[in-house]
């Protein structure tokens, strides 16, 4: 349960209670996320959780009760679920924005030992998990599945440069897509090295250290001074989303991933947008064809997001867990098993 900033409590609570149309579900693992650690360290994410509640989004485990009505899956199945399931009804999701459903349900309380899986997302965001993938690895589906959707927004062709602002777990998995998009070289911007040599390992081409040296500057230099193809912001500060638009070249696309504090603007000159033909996008969330497409490519080994969890805690150190993540520069995603 989490109460508040940094208040982070293991409780007994009762297993929750299965009726019509849902699925109870033992957790086999869950990860940490960027979002779970905001809410860790703010204490509170406008509009996305109210305290106190269970806590906890990315997971996967065995179905150990169905309720009335459900006649997919069954006991014993290994599944994964949510975050989200849209109504498929409402303006939005007839329109096919399914990221954009005006009645969204979010399921929150993968850190625990079971989860209750509510009926609409029984039947709109949850797949059987394939033998050879492992809970924890089926667990990234949810934010492989965000980064998926922005990527295809961005339009990453092959042959693109591609700049990524912010080695952080999201920053990582635009990597690995990237490059299984095709592109030619990317180029990851942060201001720690231990993130950055991560990066490299798999797969960065160019790492800068911004916190060294001029992060635009650089990336013109790498690009024969024209900018990047694709830049994409995964950080979610408004300096960063600017600075994006100083990295991209003329007629290229800027993709401003990470979320900012709200309340928040940036700049954008009318020139860059007019004379330089710059696309600038936004991306929120995703839908269940990309949960769906996400799983598919962790199960076939497209994209391997095993090297992003480095560490596994027991469900009893979760306050231990996101101490880890706010001190350590190692650390991108940890396994919470309970
Ligand atoms: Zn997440
Ligand atoms: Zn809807």
């Amino acid at each position: 349960m989490i109460y508040g900033v940094k208040d982070l409590r293991t409780e007994e609570i009762p297993k929750p209670e299965v009726g019509d149309g849902e699925v109870l579900v033992k957790v086999g693992a869950a990860t940490t996320c960027g979002t779970d650690l905001k809410i860790f360290q703010r204490g509170y994410v406008e509009g996305v959780i109210k305290l106190p509640t269970v806590f906890g989004h990315e997971w996967a485990g065995d179905v150990v009760e169905v309720g009335k009505g459900v006649s997919w899956p069954e006991v014993d199945m290994r599944v994964r679920a949510g975050n989200s399931a849209p109504c498929l009804r409402c303006h939005m999701c007839r329109r096919g924005s399914f990221n954009m459903c005006e009645d969204m349900i979010w399921l929150w309380g993968a850190y625990a030992e079971y989860i209750k899986v509510p009926a609409r997302m029984v039947l709109v965001n949850m797949q059987e998990v394939p033998k050879n993938v492992s809970y924890e690895e089926a667990a990234i589906t949810e934010p492989l599945a965000c980064v998926l959707r922005g990527a295809e927004k961005a339009d990453i062709k092959l042959g693109d440069s591609v700049a990524i602002i912010g080695a952080g777990p999201i920053g990582l998995l635009h990597l690995l897509t990237a490059k299984k998009m095709g592109a030619e070289k990317v180029i990851m911007t942060d201001l720690v090295n231990e993130r950055l040599e991560f990066a490299r390992q798999l797969g960065a081409d160019d790492v800068v250290n911004a916190g060294n040296e001029d992060p635009v500057k650089r990336t013109k230099e790498l690009t024969q001074n024209y900018g990047a193809d694709i830049v994409i912001e995964a950080i979610g500060q408004p300096s960063t989303w600017e600075q994006a638009l100083r990295m991209v070249r003329k007629g290229g696309t800027v993709l401003e991933f990470g979320g900012c504090p709200p309340n928040t603007e940036i700049k954008v000159s009318t020139e860059l947008l007019h004379y330089g033909d710059v696309t600038v996008i936004g991306a929120f969330h995703t839908t269940p064809a990309h949960f769906k497409k996400a799983l598919n490519l962790i199960a076939s080994g497209t994209i391997n997001v095993k090297p992003l969890i480095t560490r596994k805690m027991p469900l009893t150190r979760i306050k231990d867990a996101f101490e880890t993540l706010v001190a350590s520069k190692k650390d991108v995603k940890i396994a919470i098993i309970p």
